[in-house]
């Protein structure tokens, strides 16, 4: 049996969370005020992710990216990485990271069998990055970069949250780092999740940033293979790296939606942008069986929208936060 939901997607992607904490605070991701965490009992061990994560493989999740909160400030995280990747029908294990821990963990990571990892970098002035994130730490992260590059790490792609008034003045120099590096830079819009500290301003979307990056040279498509992501992948003439857009409010990809989440409270999560989990942590606890466990996942899929409501203009929120469902 696979995971096929009512609108005859199939789902084999499994995007895992494995902390709320995080040692940076994003404007857009956390609130100013203090907010209050997940305790150690209430996150998932790792013997349970990993239970959790054997039996979706067996339901037909061959793609696996470990998230967060930021995943590499939890304790034991490169021997959980390798156990990860032991397990039998996994053909794709990921990293989506700040960057922070990058430089002195790379070979960790690598000898954890991952080779992709996405770098979440919303700009490249060190002054700006210690305002969006709070932390003076743009060069550590730069440096991080520049090694995964050189160890081969490949794609190495570069998250950016297009802000308006913020980054939007540097989407072309971020565009730009492509001519000389293999990187593939994505451009995302900004999603109303939870609280944080951004206001209701106008948002800038993904065909507006196009437009912009186009000013550059000719966009040349990149066309997506089976397994890619939603973006929208370009090249610019002689270019090493790539550039893609990310249009989760402006033109939803829900139609090609291949995901589930798993969070750091223990949920599965059958769409980002709404509400809906089905508890998975509580009758694992309680001893559930592996089939009583697999008919989660089948609620869960049962339950994943065609559509989700989040739209340019509709005010309404995400309540869960990003940090704890796992972006
Ligand atoms: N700490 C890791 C990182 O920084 O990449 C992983 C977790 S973070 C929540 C995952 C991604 O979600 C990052 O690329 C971040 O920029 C993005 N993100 C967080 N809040 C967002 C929002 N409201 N809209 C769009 N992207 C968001």
């Amino acid at each position: 049996m696979k995971l096929i939901d009512p609108c005859n997607r199939h789902l084999n992607y499994l995007r895992i969370s494995i902390t709320d904490r995080c040692n940076l605070k994003c404007i857009y991701c956390v609130p100013r005020d203090q907010i209050p965490r997940l305790t150690h009992k209430d996150i998932l061990t790792y013997e349970e992710i990993l239970r959790i994560v054997e039996i979706g493989v067996r339901l037909g999740i061959t793609k696996l990216r470990v998230t967060g909160g930021e995943p590499l400030v939890r304790k034991g995280v490169y021997g959980f990485l390798q156990e990860l990747s032991r397990i039998d029908g996994v053909a794709d294990l990921s990293l989506t990271t700040n960057g922070l821990a990058l430089k002195d963990n790379l070979a960790r990571i690598k000898a954890a069998g991952i080779n992709r990892i996405n770098i979440s970098l919303d700009t490249l002035d060190p002054k700006k990055f210690y305002k969006i994130t709070g932390l003076d730490l743009f060069q550590q992260v730069w440096a991080g970069i520049e090694l995964a590059r050189d160890m081969g790490f490949n794609p190495i792609k570069i998250n950016i949250v297009a802000l308006n008034g913020i980054n939007d003045d540097e989407l072309q120099d971020m565009a730009l780092l492509t001519l000389d590096h293999p990187f593939h830079i994505r451009f995302i819009e900004y999603m109303p999740i939870g609280e944080s500290q951004m206001g209701s301003g106008p948002l800038l979307l993904a065909p507006d940033i196009k437009k912009r990056i186009s000013e550059l040279g000719q966009l040349i498509p990149v066309r997506n293979a089976a397994h890619d992501g939603p973006a929208q992948r370009y090249r610019l003439e002689g270019a090493l790296g790539e550039i893609g857009f990310i249009h989760a409010l402006s033109h939803h990809f829900c139609d090609r939606c291949n995901r589930l989440r798993l969070t750091a409270s223990g949920s599965l999560r059958p769409c980002l942008l709404s509400d809906h989990h089905e508890d998975i942590k509580g009758p694992l606890r309680k001893g559930a069986t592996d089939d009583e466990l697999a008919d989660i996942f089948f609620k869960a899929v049962q339950h994943k929208p065609s559509d989700h409501n989040l739209a340019v203009g509709n005010p309404s929120r995400v309540c869960g936060q990003m940090r704890a469902i796992g972006g």
